[in-house]
Order: structure tokens, then C-alpha cells, then sequence
């Protein structure tokens, strides 16, 4: 982009307020000036982001560029480009030419690629972490915890040395019948805002362990982190072209679903998008696996202890300012569990809402000043449904951040009717639901058109059994409030919350990317020739 273009940029009104008003505090203006300083692909200060093409870092040559704002201040930190329709080709191109070679390289090749990365994702956890916490809004602790979550899904891709092992019978005489796993191709993957370092790391090491290439198109709204995981990449020895990184919003995504060179799609994002990506992907004959919204429900038991319970669910509705998937969004309180309502409300009130370097921070700042208003106008339905705020966070003041994006933790009481239950609210906001007993709790969530997490919190073992046994829901925690599982085992969000036939991670995520040859051989015993073994130690390389 011309000098000129980025400073007119910078003077420009950002909804109606001068963006050089609202500047970031010295610990956060510093942490932007070192990343900026240390990785090529995101510029923190007020310059770019680049698009990762072919192994290298290039600035887009488009039109159409985004301001990405820290949401505690609304300072414009970076700009994000539309990647142009010649620069995506461009991507798709390098991914196709690496694809050649990099299907080929041998199995323990691209394992060393994913022992390397999980090393420099450890050291620079806190890097990409301080990246999350000024485009995403997060605390540094849970910006680290996005970082680790995305690193287990790089360790689990080590052992893939053992997890593509494929299956071997002798059918007959002589006669082998043996099945080989081989990558798809050219692969891309989606990723939402609201981790900005995990998802793309729930692709990234597994489609390109089992060979493939892939395009990365992380969030317009915090693409930062995904530019610093494709340097680590690149400094683990990742040849050119099997990772690219382009961005933009619906026509990059609409081009993904579009390219004949692409073969498949991982999705994680809100409804609409999913939903679209799904159908376009799917009628174009790519395979897609489309991970969406969620509405988590706890169920307390009476017996539950107390404690668990009430910690479990303030850390589960609030932390990341409730924008997690697997965020605890409803609490469906089960007779005498009632009584602890208050106490509840109690606690949550003592969290601490502040931008995400300070010390003790809890709750950050929204993603934006859309998804602001957005939360407190479901906030308000629900007064007007006849709900009632038992907490209300929707004035929170926050020192030293008057234009963040803030809403303080809000506990509300409601009915399933009503549009603050029915919809994803993906905010700080706590719908409490009052159940007379454990089947009615189970009717509520099974009616639900979701089905990514809930939990149940009780003392006994056969509560809990029958819980899990009849609740229609894909991931279950019991006395655990997020229950995410360790990527060792496959996602399993059902219902809305999930499009596609083969989820991501665990067996699954290995099949999604691979596809079976079965090869049967005949070499007859009488054939063979040979008679000078080779002693050599084999290397494999
Ligand atoms: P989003 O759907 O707005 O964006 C996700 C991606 O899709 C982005 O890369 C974006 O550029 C693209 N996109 C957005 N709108 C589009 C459209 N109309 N057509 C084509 N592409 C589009 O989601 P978000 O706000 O970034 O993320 C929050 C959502 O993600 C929540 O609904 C949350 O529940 C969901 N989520 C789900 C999981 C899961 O595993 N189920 C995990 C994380 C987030």
C-alpha cells in the first residue's frame, strides 16, 4: 500500500471519532511496537497485515482494506486486505505447485515439521498471546490459554507417525490386500474471531502432517496471530506454498468455495457463514466440516456442591467475556439448586472488567462496538419479555478505557421463549433457567437446536449416568463446565452446531483429510529372484 494511502488511512474518522484520540497505553503501545518490530506478517502499529504467499510475506496490492481496532480502545492497529481474485489465485497456485512435493515428502519428514512447530509455538506463546490480547480484546492468561490449546492440537499431529498407519491382511495365497492413507490436495480453512491462535491450529498441523497444502483465511477481524503461527511455520521448515495465508471476508471465502484446485473445507464461525460455506462448498464437490454456534447448558443438581458449582459456572459463562463456543450460556437450576441464585449473582459481581494487560483482569472487551450493542440489545429483550436482570453489565465503567468495548458480567433469568435463550448471545451473559427436576432439565436442553457442550454438576454417580445417557448433546462435561476435549479425541458437537459428515481432530480430523487407496497385490512365491540381501542400516529419507 502507498505511503500516502496508509496516512490518509490513519487521519480518517473512525465512526465519527478521530482514531489518534484514543491511543493505546504505554504497556500496550509497546507490546504492538515489539511485535511489529519481530514478524513480518502483522504490523500492529497502524501499517498492514500481509497476505503469505508462496513463502513470503507480501503486501496486497488490493482496494479494499479493513481496520483492525484494539477493542478496549478503538486504536486502529493494523489494516487487513480483501486479498484481490489474481492474488488468491496466486495462493492457490503455490499451494497446488508445493503440493507435488510436499505430498511426496516421506512421513517422518512432516513429522519433524510438527515436532519443530510445537517447539517455537512454546516459545513464542507469548508473542502470539500479546498479539490475541490487542486485536482480540482477551486477558494475557487466556490469550496463553488459546496458544496452548492450539499447541495440543501440534502435539497430538507428532504421533502421526503411528495414527496414519494404515491396514494390511494377506487375502489369499500370496495375494495382499493393504490400504494406503493419501492427503486430498489443496486444502483451506475458515477461522472465526474468538480464537484467534487455537482454530487455525485445529487445521493447520493435521492437514498438513497427512500431506496436503493449505489456504488459511483467518478472521478480518484478528489476523495477527495466524500471520505469526505461518513465520513459526516457515521457520520449522515448512518448504514454500504448503501454507498460504489470504484474507478478506465473503468474496475471498465465496473464491475458496468456488476454486476447482480445492478440495476441502474446515469451517469454524457463526451460523450464517456455516451454513453458506457448507452449501456452496458441498454443490462445488469439496468436502466440508463445519463447526458453529452453540448454546451450553449447565444443569445444577441440588446435590451438587456448591462451591464447584458456582465458581465452575461464573469461570465457564464469563471468561473470554463469553465469546467461546463451549461458553456456559445457560444455567438450568434444578430445585433447591434455586436457593443458590443470589450467591451466584454475587460473585460474578466481583469480577474484574478491565483491558486485557492489566493486572487481575477477568473480563476483557467484546470484539466490537457491533457485537456491543448487539449483546445489550438481547440483554434489553429480555426486560421487555418479562425476564429479570439479576445483574446488569451493560453500563459498566472501566478506568482508563472509556471507548472499550466492555459489558460487565449480566445474569438474567428468563424463560425458553424468549429471544435471549433462543439466541447465541456469544457476551457476558448468564441466562438462568429454573427446572423442578432432572427430566425436565433434559427436555429443556433436547429441545434446544444446538448441541456443542452442556455439563451436569451433582454428587451422584447415577444422576450423572443418566444425564449423559439421554441428553442429546456431543461433548458432555460432568462437574466440568467447558468440556472441550483434548484433541486426541474427535470435536462432537451435534445438532445445529455442526454441518458436515467427518468433524475435526482425533480419528476423524485424520480422515477428513486423507482419503483411502486399497491396493490388492499378487507376488507369487515361485517368482521371486532375489538372493542379496542389502545390509545397510534403512534410513527412510
Ligand atoms: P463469523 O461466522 O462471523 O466468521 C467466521 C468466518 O467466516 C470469518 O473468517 C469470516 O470472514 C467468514 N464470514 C463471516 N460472514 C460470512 C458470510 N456471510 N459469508 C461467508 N463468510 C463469512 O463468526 P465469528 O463472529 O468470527 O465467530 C463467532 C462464531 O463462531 C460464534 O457463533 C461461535 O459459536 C462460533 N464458533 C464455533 C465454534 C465451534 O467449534 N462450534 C468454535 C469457535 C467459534
Amino acid at each position: 500500500m502507498p505511503a500516502s494511502t496508509i496516512s490518509c488511512l490513519r487521519s480518517r474518522c473512525v465512526r465519527g471519532y478521530a482514531t489518534s484520540a484514543f491511543p493505546l497505553n504505554p504497556i500496550a503501545r509497546a507490546k504492538a511496537e515489539q511485535l511489529s518490530a519481530d514478524w513480518k506478517g502483522t504490523s500492529l502499529v497502524g501499517g498492514t497485515t500481509k497476505n503469505y504467499i508462496g513463502g513470503k510475506f507480501v503486501e496486497s496490492k488490493a482496494d479494499n482494506w479493513l481496520e483492525i481496532h484494539d477493542p478496549s480502545t478503538q486504536t486502529v492497529l493494523s489494516r487487513v486486505p480483501e486479498t484481490t481474485g489474481a492474488e488468491f489465485e496466486q495462493a492457490v497456485d503455490a499451494a497446488s505447485e508445493a503440493f507435488k512435493t510436499w505430498s511426496r515428502t516421506s512421513i517422518i519428514t512432516r513429522q519433524r515439521f510438527t515436532i519443530e512447530l510445537q517447539h517455537l509455538l512454546r516459545k513464542y506463546t507469548p508473542a502470539l498471546a500479546d498479539s490475541i490480547v490487542l486485536e482480540q480484546g482477551k486477558t494475557v492468561a487466556d490469550a496463553r490459554g488459546d496458544v496452548l490449546r492450539g499447541l495440543q492440537v501440534v502435539e497430538t499431529a507428532v504421533g502421526i507417525t503411528s495414527n496414519l498407519l494404515g491396514d494390511y491382511v494377506e487375502v489369499s495365497k500370496d495375494m495382499d490386500t493393504y490400504t494406503r492413507r493419501v492427503p486430498l490436495g489443496v486444502c483451506a480453512s475458515i477461522a472465526p474471531f474468538n480464537f484467534p491462535a487455537m482454530i487455525p491450529l485445529w487445521s493447520i498441523p493435521m492437514a498438513i502432517a497427512t500431506g496436503n497444502t493449505l489456504i488459511l483465511k483467518p478472521s478480518e477481524r484478528d489476523p495477527g496471530a495466524a500471520m505469526i503461527i505461518a513465520e513459526l511455520c516457515e521457520r520449522a521448515g515448512l518448504p514454500p506454498g504448503v501454507l498460504n495465508v489470504v484474507h478478506g471476508t465473503v468474496p475471498t471465502v465465496n473464491a475458496i468455495c468456488d476454486h476447482p484446485a480445492i478440495k476441502a473445507i474446515s469451517f469454524v464461525g457463526g451460523d450464517r457463514a456455516g451454513k453458506h460455506i457448507y452449501d456452496r462448498g458441498t454443490q462445488n464437490g469439496k468436502r466440508v466440516q463445519a463447526n458453529m454456534g452453540a448454546k451450553n447448558h449447565a444443569v445444577v443438581m441440588p446435590d451438587a456442591n456448591k462451591n464447584l458449582v458456582l465458581n465452575s459456572i461464573i469461570g465457564a459463562a464469563f471468561g473470554a467475556a463469553g465469546q467461546r463456543c463451549m461458553a456456559i450460556s445457560v444455567a438450568i437450576l434444578v430445585g433447591k439448586a434455586q436457593m443458590w441464585l443470589p450467591e451466584l449473582v454475587e460473585r460474578a459481581s466481583k469480577l474484574n472488567v478491565n483491558g486485557g494487560f492489566e493486572q487481575g483482569a477477568d473480563v476483557g472487551p467484546l470484539i466490537s462496538p457491533a457485537a456491543k450493542s448487539r449483546v445489550k440489545k438481547l440483554i434489553a429483550s429480555a426486560e421487555q419479555e418479562g425476564g429479570r436482570i439479576h445483574l446488569d453489565g451493560r453500563d459498566v465503567r472501566v478506568e482508563g478505557y472509556p471507548h472499550g468495548n466492555f459489558v460487565g458480567p449480566t445474569i438474567v433469568e428468563a424463560a425458553t421463549t424468549m429471544t435471549c435463550y433462543r439466541e447465541e448471545i456469544f457476551g457476558p451473559v448468564l441466562v438462568v433457567i429454573q427446572a423442578e427436576s432432572l427430566d425436565d432439565a433434559l427436555d429443556i436442553i433436547n429441545a434446544n437446536k444446538y448441541g456443542n457442550g452442556t455439563a451436569i454438576f451433582t454428587q451422584s454417580g447415577a444422576t450423572a449416568r443418566k444425564f449423559e445417557n439421554e441428553v442429546n448433546v456431543g461433548q458432555i462435561g460432568i462437574n466440568i463446565p467447558i468440556p472441550v476435549p483434548l484433541p486426541f479425541f474427535s470435536w462432537s458437537g451435534n445438532k445445529a452446531s455442526f454441518l458436515g459428515d467427518v468433524a475435526f481432530n482425533g480419528k476423524t480430523g485424520l480422515q477428513f483429510y486423507t482419503q483411502n487407496k486399497t491396493i490388492t497385490t499378487l507376488w507369487k512365491a515361485e517368482d521371486a529372484i532375489g538372493n542379496r540381501a542389502n545390509v545397510d542400516m534403512p534410513t527412510h529419507h
